[in-house]
């Protein structure tokens, strides 16, 4: 490590390409190269890429800041997370552009909504800490009283879609529990957490209870997740890196939470506004499929097929595939040029073993990320393309014969974070959506959340719950405190 602290302009704004650790900028020799899936030629930054010291060293700040932030209390704490939702609000501009540079969501939705969310989690997180009520009860002679107590030191590691907005919703309620905080953003769209790390800084957060290590998965984060000191793990990702945290949080006795992919049916029934589900449907492929929420798997009622596809074409035909700073665009490239490989494979290989390739399924230009908009009508339900998140924007579109067939299909995959049905029945509404195992189900509606509703996912889209109370109640040891009725003052 060294005490360079270099920044580089990124659409207007200097960013570091440092860490944060300590409230100070800190240097690695060793980089890796962050490039813009807008247009793969322009290199934004070399950041710098953590290792096991690096690891260690922002650990050793988050120790060292943790007794006097948990001493703060919860009104403490919520003033500097108060303040720095201010920060973020006043940045919005920067951040946005800065974001869509880096992994080109569109512009206007960061600039309109994602960023601004950032904002919001950090003041609700700060409200629902105040708000918490000690559960109190007597028993046995005794006054029983449940407190919270900060757990301690909390690795927070996060996936390069919706980078900003899944750091702050996960980093908000580590801090307003009481625990500081080591951040380790994805390496394929690392700038946005380093603003935050100055915005941090700006709104007066002490040293140490924020930080910020750039880096690889399989070097920072791992040296991360297996310092024994850290006392939380939250993770959004890939169910493979789970596995590899799972086994580090499991060597340190710590828990952890990991908010994974998804594989989600978007359900509709013959009693359905057809025209509100086509459009949802075709709204998939919004941010290119990169959504763990999205409902990639159409299941639809035989008798309404060609109605629905009518519909359904005409809104995906309404797409426009473009430069996500132009509003005109609908559709955004890909991260990556592996990502895109990755998407390609897929398709290649539902090809090959006889899936039906219903439209899209190839590059849309060769000097570009962007992939069209696809759909696959799968021989069977076990094809890999049904069974597998692609995280691109290719859809699967099934029939059904009855609601009992359409739940089957729904509950078919491993995956479980989330679920759409149309349906105009009340009943059925209520039927489906409890049958549906997933950790969201939304019926007639699709991406409305509610901060202080329980997120997660069953099978393998995740383990644990955020959100609210969640991942306060997470972010805490529960300590039941019993005191004699007859102990006098
Ligand atoms: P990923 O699992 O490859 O990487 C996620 C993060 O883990 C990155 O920061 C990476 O550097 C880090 N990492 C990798 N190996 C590690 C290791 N051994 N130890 C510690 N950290 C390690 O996932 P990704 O490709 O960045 O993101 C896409 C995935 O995330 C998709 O599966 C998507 O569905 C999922 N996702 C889920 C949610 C949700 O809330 N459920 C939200 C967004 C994305």
């Amino acid at each position: 490590m060294s005490s360079e602290h270099p920044r580089v302009p990124v659409a207007g704004t200097a960013v570091s390409v440092d860490h944060y650790i300590g409230g100070r900028r800190v240097s690695s020799a060793e980089t890796f190269e962050v490039r813009s899936p807008l247009d793969w030629s322009l290199k934004l930054a070399d950041v710098s890429a953590g290792d096991a010291a690096t690891a260690a060293t922002a650990v050793d700040a988050a120790c060292e800041a943790g007794a006097d932030w948990a001493a703060l209390g919860v009104a403490g704490r919520g003033a500097h997370l108060r303040r720095l939702a201010e920060l973020i609000d006043e940045t919005v501009g920067a951040l946005a552009e800065i974001e869509c540079l880096d992994m080109a969501m569109l512009l206007e939705s960061l600039q309109k909504r994602v960023i601004s969310r950032g904002a919001r989690n950090f003041r609700a997180y700060a409200d629902l800490a105040e708000a918490y009520s000690e559960r109190t009860w007597s028993s046995n002679g005794t006054a029983n009283r449940v407190e919270r107590m900060p757990a301690g030191p909390a690795v927070v590691i996060t996936p390069w879609n919706a980078p900003f907005m899944l750091a702050t919703w996960k980093v908000a309620p580590a801090l307003a529990a009481g625990n500081p905080v080591v951040l380790k953003p994805a390496e394929w769209a690392p700038l946005s957490a380093s603003v935050l790390a100055d915005l941090a800084d700006e709104a007066g957060l002490p040293p140490g209870v924020l930080n910020v290590v750039q880096g690889r998965g399989a070097e920072a984060g791992a040296a991360l997740v297996a310092d024994e000191r850290v006392r939380r793990i939250s993770f959004t990702g890939s169910p493979e890196t789970a596995r590899a945290i799972g086994a580090a949080a499991a060597a340190n006795i710590v828990p952890f939470t990991a908010e994974l992919g998804g594989k989600g049916p978007l359900i509709v029934f013959e009693d359905a506004d057809i025209e509100a589900a086509a459009r949802t449907a075709a709204g998939q492929y919004d941010d290119s499929g990169q959504v763990c929420l999205a409902g990639t798997r159409l299941l639809v009622a035989e008798g309404i097929l060609e109605e629905f596809l009518e519909r359904f074409d005409a809104h995906t035909d309404a797409h426009v595939l473009g430069d996500s700073r132009d509003p005109a665009t609908t559709i955004s490239p890909l991260i990556h040029p592996d990502h895109l490989a990755r998407v390609e494979g897929f398709v290649e290989r539902a090809r090959a073993r006889g899936d039906a390739v219903l439209r899209g399924g190839r590059r849309h230009r060769p000097d570009g990320l962007w992939y069209e908009p696809t759909l696959i009508r799968p021989a069977s339900n076990d094809s890999e393309i049904v069974q597998r998140e692609v995280f691109g924007p290719v859809l699967t579109l099934q029939t059904f014969a009855d609601e009992a067939e359409a739940v089957n299909l729904a509950n078919s995959t491993r995956y479980g974070l989330s679920g759409v049905v149309f349906t105009g029945s009340r009943e059925r509404a209520d039927r489906v959506g409890r049958s549906v195992r997933a950790g969201t189900v939304w019926v007639n509606c699709f991406l409305v959340r509610d901060l202080t509703a329980p997120f997660g996912g069953c099978g393998i889209s995740g383990l644990g719950r955020e959100g609210g109370d969640y991942a306060l109640d997470f972010h805490s040891d529960l300590k039941t405190l019993q005191v004699r009725q007859d102990t006098t003052a």
